[in-house]
């Protein structure tokens, strides 16, 4: 059976060449980067290559990257860490409604923790608006945290703007660009972001391996305590295959992002096209321009998401959904529900993340598949049948 992968902001295969420059370091090169050796001199050496090529591609100082075991942790590191370090400053921090997990409920922790959390609604493309950030800034603000694009639509946020904003008001500025380093240009200073949190599996590195870019001068706490690693900002014995799988993903993606983004985009943009025409009651869902390159999220009346990730799989297609049951939280994406997608829309939401394989071909197979599948499960549909409309945006 034919099979598509079109799961990409999940995670991404790890490339041949990341492997290769990987596997030295598992039983040759196995010394621990802290001990005084040549073993332990040969892995430092790695890791500080590693760091030196992730801090010039997002134009950091070698110091400000602290390697971490994955987006999630530098999440937590960035918030908790801030929040600990400024606790006598104040306790209120600035968030949207549409982060990933990794940064709402560590926010939701820090509540419990006496903390006051502002979660700033989007706009029904999923845009921040910078106003409202303004806005929203009180004498006791220490964090501001806004994802650069989001993982389930793509929308892409006005980051250098909310940045400006947040350095006129000396508040530090988080931005979670876990879907977006390697896949769209990542600048600390154009962005005008204090730390930022990125991951190497969804840029065809590893899994389990991240970075928190931390500008020279934040105040930030560890939240683990144990050895002096990372310049004793996250303790632990580094993980060398990891980070040196990291450091090559991102020198790949600096040679072969600018143009595998246009392919990308091309293939996005049709594909958009002919799904919305091929399927009747399909709308898109995210910003029409400002959106990741690789990222194509719709909604399909009167399916289930789920029903329809089974029936894709079971012809080889691999895509998510931001419907309830397959994500196993009770309701739909909280994303698609601040976008103002009603209920019924969310539920029939379907994630593709096109990722440097993805051919024209494979596209084709989905436009071929996917309206019949769809015209199957709403002919069991018995909002289909009664031609309840739901309204189309
Ligand atoms: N932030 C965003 C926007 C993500 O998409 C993800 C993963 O899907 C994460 C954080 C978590 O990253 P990790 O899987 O490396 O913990």
């Amino acid at each position: 059976m034919r099979r598509v992968y079109l799961d990409n902001a999940a995670t991404t295969a790890v490339d041949g060449d990341v492997l290769a420059a990987m596997l030295p370091y598992f039983a040759k090169h196995y010394g621990n980067a802290a001990s005084l050796h040549s073993f332990g001199q040969d892995a430092r050496q790695a890791v500080e290559d590693a760091r030196q090529q992730i801090a010039s591609f997002i134009g950091a100082r070698t110091e400000e990257i602290i390697f971490t075991g994955g987006g999630t942790e530098s999440d937590n590191l960035a918030l908790k860490g801030v929040a600990s370090a400024l606790k006598t400053r104040g306790k209120h921090i600035i968030t949207s409604s549409i982060e990933h997990h990794a940064v709402s409920e560590t926010c939701g922790f820090l509540e419990q923790e006496g903390y006051r959390v502002t979660y700033l609604p989007v706009d029904q493309y999923g845009l921040v608006d910078p106003d409202g950030v303004q806005k929203a800034i009180e004498a006791e603000t220490i964090i501001i945290s806004i994802m650069h694009a989001n993982n389930e639509i793509g929308t892409i946020q006005p980051i250098a703007e909310i940045g400006r904003i947040a350095r006129e008001r000396g508040i530090c500025f988080h931005t979670d660009a876990v879907q977006t380093l390697g896949h769209i240009p990542v600048k600390v200073n154009d962005l005008n972001v204090d730390m930022l949190s990125a991951s190497a599996h969804k840029l065809y590195g590893p899994k389990g391996v991240g970075i928190l870019y931390v500008r020279k001068g934040t105040r930030i706490d560890p939240i683990m305590h144990g050895g002096e690693q990372e310049r004793k900002r996250r303790p632990s014995t580094q993980n060398v295959p990891a980070v040196v799988g990291f450091g090559r993903a991102v020198q790949l993606a600096s040679l072969r992002m600018a143009e595998e983004n246009e392919i990308i985009a091309g293939l996005r943009d049709r594909f958009i096209k002919e799904l919305t025409a091929k399927i009747e009651n399909c709308r898109l869902n995210g910003h029409p321009s400002q959106r990741l390159p690789n990222n194509v999220n719709i909604s399909i009346e009167y399916v289930e998401g789920e029903s329809l990730i089974l029936s894709l799989d079971m012809e080889g297609i691999a895509c998510s959904t931001g419907s309830a049951c397959s994500s196993a939280r009770l309701e739909p994406s909280h994303v698609l529900m601040a976008i103002g997608c009603p209920h019924e829309l969310a539920h029939g939401s379907l994630r593709f993340s096109l990722g440097r394989q993805t051919t024209d071909d494979d596209l084709d197979y989905v436009l071929d598949i996917l309206p019949a599948i769809v015209t199957r499960l709403r002919k069991m549909s018995p909002l289909y049948k009664k031609g309840d409309q739901v309204t189309s945006r």
